[in-house]
């Protein structure tokens, strides 16, 4: 039986993009070849980046003057990356989450971090608004959407400097205004497609900038001026991300696809306020419709076990919450369907008639 597929990351990919995955394992767009072994520069493989690259810019109105790039690493290398990259002296950045810490961590290593804004007591359960950006910033630095703790800004803020954004977790949810943005950055295996490959968006003009000797691999301009091809890209992780592009373009894109997250996200959270034992975690006004974060009531916190088990009897898997907050969390990827959600909300209604 096909599960639920509740996790995080990584997490539920849609089907045709498994199936096709699965197809060009077996033969590469007829080259008699498995996807596992033909060259990255067959033209076949180029014409594979090429389309992924531009679907990209299709599906986030991505304007002129921003490169699209695949690259390794992960999220996490970016956090290394876009200091070395932008950092002149100064950058500004917001403290929402495990993984905006990280990013503040790598960048300390290459200039002076400032902290704008942090919501770290209160356990990052809001997204702080109402902070000073000085205009001196070579860039300030966000994270869209806290897959930890379930909160998420969806907007682009106004500031008066350039942003940066690890959109990791909601990349695709949402129409994005990309002019606003110096670099943006998702690992693909939330959103996009399998682990592996790092989609990256990065402006033209902000690079060049910094006096630091970069390693080649880590500029972004080794990785423009080849196409994303300087060495081996990830063949497979790209092959399949570029199912899942085609896949949001024949939804209808990110405007389609956001309309639908938001209706999975009511879903749930409609079921959660209006339990009797289980609340959410996050302040309603900064609700992530990617990461649904919540624990049981403290008079039924002793049941949290009990509903794991009776969900996974229903095939829901992937709802216990981060080593680090415990609870439970639901992620409602694009790829998940509203019948996922149905599943889940029916089970905690039935849990709670029983308890
Ligand atoms: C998962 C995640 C990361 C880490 O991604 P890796 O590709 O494993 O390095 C970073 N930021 C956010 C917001 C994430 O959700």
């Amino acid at each position: 039986m096909k599960k639920h597929n509740f996790y995080a990351g990584p997490s539920i990919l849609s089907q045709y993009t498994i199936g096709q995955t699965a197809e060009a394992i077996k033969d590469f767009a007829g080259t008699g070849l498995s996807i596992l072994e033909v060259s990255h520069r067959s033209k076949e493989f180029v014409a594979v980046m090429d389309e992924a690259q531009a679907l990209v810019k299709e599906l986030l109105d991505v304007p002129e003057g921003y490169h699209v790039l695949f690259l390794g690493g992960g999220a996490s290398l970016q956090f290394a990356m876009v200091p070395m990259n932008l950092m002149r002296g100064r950058a500004g950045y917001l403290d929402t989450g495990t993984w905006a810490s990280n990013a503040i961590k790598e960048a300390k290593l290459f200039g002076e971090a400032d902290v704008l804004a942090s919501s770290k007591d209160a356990n990052y359960t809001f997204y702080p608004t109402g902070y000073e950006v000085p205009a001196d910033l070579d860039y300030l630095h966000i994270t869209t959407n806290n897959t930890i703790y379930g909160t998420e800004l969806r907007t682009d803020p106004d500031v008066p400097v350039p942003l940066v954004a690890d959109m990791s977790s909601d990349i695709f949810s949402r129409p994005v205004d990309v002019s606003k943005y110096d670099v943006i950055y998702a690992g693909a295996q939330k959103n996009l497609g399998p682990a592996g490959v790092t989609l990256v968006i990065v402006k033209e003009d902000a690079l060049g900038k910094v006096d630091r000797a970069i390693p080649t691999m880590l500029d972004y301009r080794t990785h423009i001026k080849k196409g994303s091809m300087f060495n081996t890209p990830p063949v497979l992780p790209v092959y399949s991300s570029l199912m899942t592009l085609r896949y949001y373009k024949e939804m209808g894109g990110v405007k389609a696809l956001e309309a639908l997250d938001l209706k999975k996200a009511g879903m749930l959270y409609d079921a959660i306020d209006s339990s009797r034992i289980f609340v959410g975690t996050a302040r309603p006004d900064s609700r992530s419709i990617m990461n649904v974060t919540f624990v049981m009531k403290p008079e039924y916190a002793e049941l949290e076990k009990a509903f794991i088990d009776f969900a996974s009897q229903r095939g829901i898997v992937g709802i216990k919450g981060h080593r680090s907050v415990g609870g439970f969390r639901a992620s409602l990827y694009n790829a998940l369907p509203a019948e996922s959600v149905e599943a889940l909300v029916q089970a905690m209604k039935d849990f709670e008639s029983q308890h």
